[in-house]
């Protein structure tokens, strides 16, 4: 697999010592509000693994997933595949994703969680990358791990083809690899 990445993008290390930071500021937010932490599947996995681990505040743990069919418009549409199973009416709530992109996902799954009425609904995302952002989408993320160039990344739970979700780091995949 590491044959296949161009450039480490974020060690082990660097992940790691934001993830402790971000477990700091989390844990002073939601002491007292026993948040429903909702991760957003698949990629989000190894991201929610940790970082629930750095959250020193009691917490519920839940999941969605969501995809999307991008047609030749570059509007895709975006349906729920899984829905969080806790009532979520008058909680507080965290979503966590893996990376905040063109911002259509993230969209949708705050409007969806909007509907059920939280008491709360904050977003923390390990990646951002903002110069991808769909000039439509407004929403803003409360909590960002690391600002990254408009590169395409694998590694730390995301995936290409389902392909490098295990890998330790976050990479850039060497582009022959999604040309050939
Ligand atoms: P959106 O474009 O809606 O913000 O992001 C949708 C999804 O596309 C993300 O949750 C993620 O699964 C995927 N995605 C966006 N950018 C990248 C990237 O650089 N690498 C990988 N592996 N997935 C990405
Ligand atoms: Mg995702």
């Amino acid at each position: 697999m590491k044959n296949d990445i161009q450039q480490i993008l974020l060690t082990e290390e660097q992940i790691q010592a934001r993830i402790a930071q971000l477990g700091e500021e989390l844990s002073a937010e939601y002491a007292g509000k026993n948040p429903i932490v909702i991760g957003v599947l698949k990629g989000v996995v190894v991201f929610y693994a940790d970082m629930i681990r750095a959250l020193n505040v009691p917490c519920e743990m839940d999941f969605m997933c969501v995809s999307s069919y991008r047609g030749t418009q570059s509007t895709g549409k975006t349906v729920v595949k899984l829905d969080v199973s806790a009532d979520i009416k008058g909680r507080h709530v965290l979503i966590l994703e893996d990376i905040f992109d063109t911002g259509n996902s993230l969209s949708f799954v705050c409007q969806h969680l909007q509907a059920k009425e939280p008491a709360s609904l904050k977003i923390c995302t390990l990646l951002d990358k903002p110069e991808r952002r769909n000039p439509n989408v407004t929403l803003q993320a409360d909590y960002v791990g690391f600002t990254i160039p408009n590169a395409f990344v694998v590694g730390y739970g995301l995936d290409y083809n389902e392909k490098y979700r295990n890998l330790p780091y976050v990479g850039i995949l060497k582009p022959e690899v999604y040309e050939k």
